[in-house]
Protein backbone atom coordinates (compact mmCIF):
# COMPACT_ATOMS: atom_id res chain seq x y z
CA UNK A 1 0.00 0.00 0.00
CA UNK A 2 1.20 3.42 -0.78
CA UNK A 3 1.03 5.41 2.58
CA UNK A 4 0.85 9.10 1.60
CA UNK A 5 0.20 10.30 5.31
CA UNK A 6 1.43 8.23 9.04
CA UNK A 7 1.00 9.65 12.12
CA UNK A 8 2.39 8.33 15.38
CA UNK A 9 2.07 9.07 18.92
CA UNK A 10 0.72 11.99 18.16
CA UNK A 11 0.05 14.69 21.07
CA UNK A 12 -0.94 18.11 21.56
CA UNK A 13 -1.20 19.26 24.98
CA UNK A 14 -2.10 22.81 25.77
CA UNK A 15 -0.87 24.66 29.38
CA UNK A 16 -3.97 26.08 31.06
CA UNK A 17 -4.61 27.42 34.50
CA UNK A 18 -6.44 24.26 35.18
CA UNK A 19 -3.61 21.72 34.09
CA UNK A 20 -2.28 20.42 30.99
CA UNK A 21 -5.04 19.93 28.27
CA UNK A 22 -4.56 16.67 26.42
CA UNK A 23 -6.05 17.95 23.55
CA UNK A 24 -4.51 14.98 21.37
CA UNK A 25 -3.20 12.22 23.08
CA UNK A 26 -1.51 9.52 20.93
CA UNK A 27 -2.87 8.77 18.13
CA UNK A 28 -1.99 6.30 15.39
CA UNK A 29 -3.46 5.65 12.23
CA UNK A 30 -2.52 6.12 8.16
CA UNK A 31 -4.02 7.00 4.83
CA UNK A 32 -3.36 5.65 1.73
CA UNK A 33 -2.80 8.02 -1.31
CA UNK A 34 -5.87 8.90 -3.17
CA UNK A 35 -8.08 7.80 -0.45
CA UNK A 36 -10.47 9.37 2.67
CA UNK A 37 -9.77 9.02 6.15
CA UNK A 38 -13.09 10.40 8.12
CA UNK A 39 -12.03 11.66 11.31
CA UNK A 40 -15.56 11.94 13.37
CA UNK A 41 -16.23 12.68 17.00
CA UNK A 42 -17.94 14.94 19.08
CA UNK A 43 -16.85 18.65 19.40
CA UNK A 44 -13.81 18.67 21.55
CA UNK A 45 -12.65 15.85 21.02
CA UNK A 46 -9.64 16.99 19.26
CA UNK A 47 -10.31 16.32 15.57
CA UNK A 48 -9.57 20.11 14.53
CA UNK A 49 -6.25 19.98 16.32
CA UNK A 50 -4.99 16.83 14.80
CA UNK A 51 -5.88 18.33 11.58
CA UNK A 52 -3.56 21.12 12.38
CA UNK A 53 -1.13 19.49 14.04
CA UNK A 54 -0.56 17.60 10.99
CA UNK A 55 -0.35 20.56 8.73
CA UNK A 56 2.23 22.20 11.14
CA UNK A 57 -0.39 25.38 11.92
CA UNK A 58 0.00 24.10 15.29
CA UNK A 59 3.08 22.28 16.55
CA UNK A 60 2.74 18.46 18.00
CA UNK A 61 3.88 18.69 21.57
CA UNK A 62 5.02 14.86 20.83
CA UNK A 63 4.85 12.43 18.01
CA UNK A 64 5.68 11.48 14.50
CA UNK A 65 4.11 13.06 11.41
CA UNK A 66 5.43 11.21 7.82
CA UNK A 67 4.12 12.48 4.73
CA UNK A 68 5.76 10.34 2.49
CA UNK A 69 7.73 8.54 4.55
CA UNK A 70 9.45 11.93 6.05
CA UNK A 71 9.25 13.10 9.52
CA UNK A 72 8.14 16.65 8.58
CA UNK A 73 8.62 17.89 12.19
CA UNK A 74 12.47 18.20 11.56
CA UNK A 75 11.46 20.03 8.28
CA UNK A 76 12.94 23.47 8.12
CA UNK A 77 10.92 26.62 7.62
CA UNK A 78 11.59 26.14 4.10
CA UNK A 79 11.05 23.03 3.29
CA UNK A 80 8.34 23.29 4.92
CA UNK A 81 6.99 26.58 2.82
CA UNK A 82 7.71 23.88 -0.29
CA UNK A 83 5.57 21.40 1.60
CA UNK A 84 2.47 23.97 2.24
CA UNK A 85 2.21 23.52 -1.66
CA UNK A 86 1.21 19.81 -1.47
CA UNK A 87 -0.75 19.87 2.16
CA UNK A 88 -4.11 22.15 2.64
CA UNK A 89 -6.69 22.65 4.45
CA UNK A 90 -10.45 23.50 3.97
CA UNK A 91 -12.66 24.96 6.63
CA UNK A 92 -16.08 24.58 8.28
CA UNK A 93 -17.12 28.52 7.88
CA UNK A 94 -15.98 29.95 4.72
CA UNK A 95 -17.39 32.96 4.89
CA UNK A 96 -15.01 33.55 8.53
CA UNK A 97 -11.90 31.94 6.59
CA UNK A 98 -12.14 34.19 3.73
CA UNK A 99 -11.30 37.92 3.85
CA UNK A 100 -14.16 40.21 3.21
CA UNK A 101 -12.50 42.93 1.40
CA UNK A 102 -11.27 41.04 -1.19
CA UNK A 103 -12.42 39.57 -4.25
CA UNK A 104 -13.55 36.01 -5.53
CA UNK A 105 -10.59 36.60 -8.10
CA UNK A 106 -8.14 38.17 -5.42
CA UNK A 107 -9.04 35.31 -3.08
CA UNK A 108 -8.34 32.60 -5.36
CA UNK A 109 -5.11 33.92 -6.75
CA UNK A 110 -3.61 35.44 -3.34
CA UNK A 111 -1.94 31.70 -2.81
CA UNK A 112 -0.62 31.42 -6.79
CA UNK A 113 0.87 35.54 -5.63
CA UNK A 114 2.50 34.38 -2.14
CA UNK A 115 3.68 31.07 -3.58
CA UNK A 116 5.07 32.64 -6.99
CA UNK A 117 3.34 30.01 -9.08
CA UNK A 118 2.86 32.53 -12.16
CA UNK A 119 4.91 34.10 -14.46
CA UNK A 120 2.86 37.88 -14.34
CA UNK A 121 -0.83 38.74 -13.87
CA UNK A 122 -2.29 37.11 -17.06
CA UNK A 123 -0.86 33.97 -16.02
CA UNK A 124 -2.22 34.41 -12.31
CA UNK A 125 -5.58 35.60 -14.35
CA UNK A 126 -5.81 32.43 -16.31
CA UNK A 127 -5.04 30.34 -12.97
CA UNK A 128 -7.91 31.77 -11.50
CA UNK A 129 -10.40 31.35 -14.29
CA UNK A 130 -9.37 27.69 -15.16
CA UNK A 131 -9.60 27.50 -10.78
CA UNK A 132 -13.24 28.69 -11.00
CA UNK A 133 -14.23 26.05 -13.59
CA UNK A 134 -12.92 23.30 -11.42
CA UNK A 135 -15.21 23.83 -8.57
CA UNK A 136 -18.23 25.04 -10.56
CA UNK A 137 -18.24 28.59 -9.92
CA UNK A 138 -19.37 31.04 -12.99
CA UNK A 139 -16.63 33.64 -14.51
CA UNK A 140 -19.04 36.51 -13.71
CA UNK A 141 -18.54 36.24 -9.85
CA UNK A 142 -15.09 37.34 -10.47
CA UNK A 143 -15.26 40.48 -9.10
CA UNK A 144 -17.91 39.80 -6.33
CA UNK A 145 -16.90 40.16 -2.60
CA UNK A 146 -17.86 36.83 -0.47
CA UNK A 147 -20.59 38.22 1.74
CA UNK A 148 -22.65 38.85 -1.59
CA UNK A 149 -22.46 34.81 -1.82
CA UNK A 150 -24.73 32.09 -0.68
CA UNK A 151 -22.57 29.30 1.72
CA UNK A 152 -22.46 26.59 -1.43
CA UNK A 153 -20.73 29.44 -3.30
CA UNK A 154 -18.19 30.58 -0.44
CA UNK A 155 -17.12 27.16 0.16
CA UNK A 156 -17.04 26.42 -3.48
CA UNK A 157 -14.20 29.29 -3.33
CA UNK A 158 -12.64 27.95 -0.07
CA UNK A 159 -11.91 24.72 -2.14
CA UNK A 160 -10.59 26.52 -5.43
CA UNK A 161 -8.32 28.44 -3.21
CA UNK A 162 -7.06 25.22 -1.38
CA UNK A 163 -6.94 24.02 -5.16
CA UNK A 164 -4.71 26.58 -6.83
CA UNK A 165 -1.12 25.27 -5.67
CA UNK A 166 -2.10 21.82 -6.96
CA UNK A 167 -2.22 19.80 -3.56
CA UNK A 168 -1.89 16.15 -2.93
CA UNK A 169 -3.19 16.33 0.59
CA UNK A 170 -6.20 18.33 1.94
CA UNK A 171 -7.43 18.57 5.33
CA UNK A 172 -11.32 19.16 5.41
CA UNK A 173 -12.28 20.31 8.41
CA UNK A 174 -16.28 20.15 8.57
CA UNK A 175 -16.53 21.50 5.20
CA UNK A 176 -20.35 21.10 4.68
CA UNK A 177 -21.31 21.83 8.38
CA UNK A 178 -22.31 25.07 8.18
CA UNK A 179 -24.28 24.33 4.80
CA UNK A 180 -27.94 23.59 4.05
CA UNK A 181 -29.03 19.87 3.81
CA UNK A 182 -29.14 20.36 -0.07
CA UNK A 183 -25.81 22.38 -0.81
CA UNK A 184 -24.40 19.84 1.40
CA UNK A 185 -24.52 17.14 -1.27
CA UNK A 186 -23.59 19.34 -4.06
CA UNK A 187 -20.46 19.98 -2.20
CA UNK A 188 -19.57 16.80 -1.19
CA UNK A 189 -19.82 15.13 -4.72
CA UNK A 190 -17.77 18.31 -5.81
CA UNK A 191 -15.16 16.96 -3.80
CA UNK A 192 -15.57 13.79 -4.55
CA UNK A 193 -15.12 14.09 -8.17
CA UNK A 194 -12.07 16.63 -7.70
CA UNK A 195 -10.33 13.85 -5.85
CA UNK A 196 -11.32 11.33 -8.58
CA UNK A 197 -9.65 13.87 -11.13
CA UNK A 198 -7.04 15.05 -9.08
CA UNK A 199 -5.79 11.85 -7.05
CA UNK A 200 -6.07 13.91 -3.88
CA UNK A 201 -6.18 12.16 -0.30
CA UNK A 202 -8.12 13.37 2.05
CA UNK A 203 -8.57 13.72 6.04
CA UNK A 204 -11.92 14.69 6.33
CA UNK A 205 -13.27 15.94 9.78
CA UNK A 206 -17.31 15.91 10.97
CA UNK A 207 -19.02 15.79 13.94
CA UNK A 208 -21.87 14.03 11.75
CA UNK A 209 -21.00 10.15 10.92
CA UNK A 210 -23.82 10.15 8.09
CA UNK A 211 -21.49 12.98 6.14
CA UNK A 212 -18.54 10.58 5.91
CA UNK A 213 -20.76 7.45 5.97
CA UNK A 214 -20.98 7.17 1.48
CA UNK A 215 -17.45 9.63 1.24
CA UNK A 216 -15.12 7.80 3.21
CA UNK A 217 -12.53 4.55 2.61
CA UNK A 218 -11.56 4.53 6.47
CA UNK A 219 -13.22 6.05 9.60
CA UNK A 220 -11.21 6.95 12.77
CA UNK A 221 -13.64 7.49 15.53
CA UNK A 222 -12.28 9.98 18.49
CA UNK A 223 -13.22 10.54 22.31
CA UNK A 224 -11.41 12.72 24.16
CA UNK A 225 -8.04 13.20 22.02
CA UNK A 226 -7.69 9.34 21.34
CA UNK A 227 -8.69 6.84 18.65
CA UNK A 228 -11.71 4.54 20.04
CA UNK A 229 -12.34 2.84 17.19
CA UNK A 230 -10.71 2.46 13.16
CA UNK A 231 -12.02 0.06 10.43
CA UNK A 232 -12.99 0.19 6.34
CA UNK A 233 -16.24 2.42 6.43
CA UNK A 234 -18.46 -0.76 5.53
CA UNK A 235 -17.55 -2.59 8.41
CA UNK A 236 -17.35 0.64 10.74
CA UNK A 237 -21.66 0.44 9.99
CA UNK A 238 -22.16 -2.96 9.51
CA UNK A 239 -19.95 -3.71 12.94
CA UNK A 240 -19.32 -1.23 15.17
CA UNK A 241 -17.76 -2.35 18.28
CA UNK A 242 -17.08 0.27 20.43
CA UNK A 243 -20.01 1.60 22.88
CA UNK A 244 -19.28 4.89 21.55
CA UNK A 245 -19.05 4.19 17.86
CA UNK A 246 -22.40 2.28 19.15
CA UNK A 247 -24.12 5.80 20.41
CA UNK A 248 -23.07 7.80 17.91
CA UNK A 249 -24.41 5.60 15.02
CA UNK A 250 -27.40 5.11 16.98
CA UNK A 251 -28.11 8.67 16.66
CA UNK A 252 -28.43 8.27 12.65
CA UNK A 253 -31.63 8.31 11.63
CA UNK A 254 -32.89 4.82 11.01
CA UNK A 255 -33.94 5.61 7.27
CA UNK A 256 -29.76 6.13 6.19
CA UNK A 257 -28.68 2.96 8.08
CA UNK A 258 -28.73 -0.45 6.74
CA UNK A 259 -30.15 -2.29 9.71
CA UNK A 260 -32.08 -0.81 12.51
CA UNK A 261 -29.99 -0.18 15.57
CA UNK A 262 -31.18 0.86 18.78
CA UNK A 263 -31.06 4.15 20.09
CA UNK A 264 -28.10 4.96 22.86
CA UNK A 265 -28.13 7.94 24.60
CA UNK A 266 -24.99 9.47 25.89
CA UNK A 267 -25.43 10.69 29.37
CA UNK A 268 -23.31 11.10 31.88
CA UNK A 269 -20.20 13.53 32.59
CA UNK A 270 -17.64 14.22 29.90
CA UNK A 271 -14.50 13.07 31.37
CA UNK A 272 -11.91 16.58 31.27
CA UNK A 273 -9.60 16.41 28.91
CA UNK A 274 -7.41 18.55 31.24
CA UNK A 275 -5.20 15.95 33.53
CA UNK A 276 -7.33 13.33 32.48
CA UNK A 277 -7.50 10.38 34.71
CA UNK A 278 -5.66 6.72 34.29
CA UNK A 279 -7.90 4.64 32.40
CA UNK A 280 -10.90 4.72 29.49
CA UNK A 281 -11.97 8.18 29.04
CA UNK A 282 -15.41 7.16 27.84
CA UNK A 283 -16.19 5.35 31.40
CA UNK A 284 -18.32 7.71 32.81
CA UNK A 285 -20.88 7.36 30.06
CA UNK A 286 -20.67 3.71 29.22
CA UNK A 287 -23.42 1.72 29.97
CA UNK A 288 -21.00 -1.20 29.77
CA UNK A 289 -18.38 0.12 32.50
CA UNK A 290 -16.69 -2.21 34.84
CA UNK A 291 -14.50 -1.34 37.64
CA UNK A 292 -11.46 -2.69 35.52
CA UNK A 293 -12.40 0.40 33.03
CA UNK A 294 -10.34 2.58 35.47
CA UNK A 295 -7.36 0.94 35.05
CA UNK A 296 -5.25 2.23 32.25
CA UNK A 297 -5.80 2.98 28.75
CA UNK A 298 -7.44 0.51 26.73
CA UNK A 299 -4.85 -0.01 24.10
CA UNK A 300 -6.25 -0.23 20.15
CA UNK A 301 -6.24 -3.63 19.25
CA UNK A 302 -7.53 -5.31 15.60
CA UNK A 303 -10.83 -7.06 16.59
CA UNK A 304 -11.12 -8.13 13.06
CA UNK A 305 -9.17 -7.79 9.64
CA UNK A 306 -8.21 -3.46 9.40
CA UNK A 307 -10.49 -3.42 12.30
CA UNK A 308 -9.31 -1.27 15.69
CA UNK A 309 -10.90 -1.28 18.75
CA UNK A 310 -9.82 0.10 22.15
CA UNK A 311 -12.23 -0.98 24.84
CA UNK A 312 -11.24 -3.56 27.40
CA UNK A 313 -14.24 -5.40 27.74
CA UNK A 314 -13.65 -6.56 23.82
CA UNK A 315 -9.65 -6.92 24.68
CA UNK A 316 -11.48 -8.93 27.62
CA UNK A 317 -13.72 -11.16 25.42
CA UNK A 318 -10.80 -11.54 22.66
CA UNK A 319 -8.40 -13.24 25.16
FE1 LIG B 1 -16.94 1.13 28.18
FE2 LIG B 1 -15.03 0.02 29.62
FE3 LIG B 1 -15.00 -0.25 26.99
FE4 LIG B 1 -14.46 2.11 28.10
S1 LIG B 1 -13.25 0.26 28.29
S2 LIG B 1 -15.78 1.74 26.37
S3 LIG B 1 -15.84 2.07 29.86
S4 LIG B 1 -16.55 -1.04 28.39
MG1 LIG C 1 -13.71 21.59 15.20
Amino acid sequence: ADKILEVRNLKKHFSTPKGLLHAVDGVNFSIERGKTLGVVGESGCGKSTTGRVILRLLEATDGEILFEGKNIRDFSKEEMRRLREEMQIIFQDPFASLNPRMTVSEIIGEPLIIHKMCKNKDEIAARVRELMDTVGLSQRLLNTYPHELDGGRRQRIGIARALALNPKFIVCDEPVSALDVSIQAQVLNLMQDLQAKLGLTYIFITHDLSVVKHFSDDIAVMYLGQLVEKAPASKLFKNPSHPYTKALLSAIPVASLSHKMERVRLEGEITSPINPEPGCRFAKRCTYATPECGHGDPRLLEIAEDHFVACHLIEGMMD
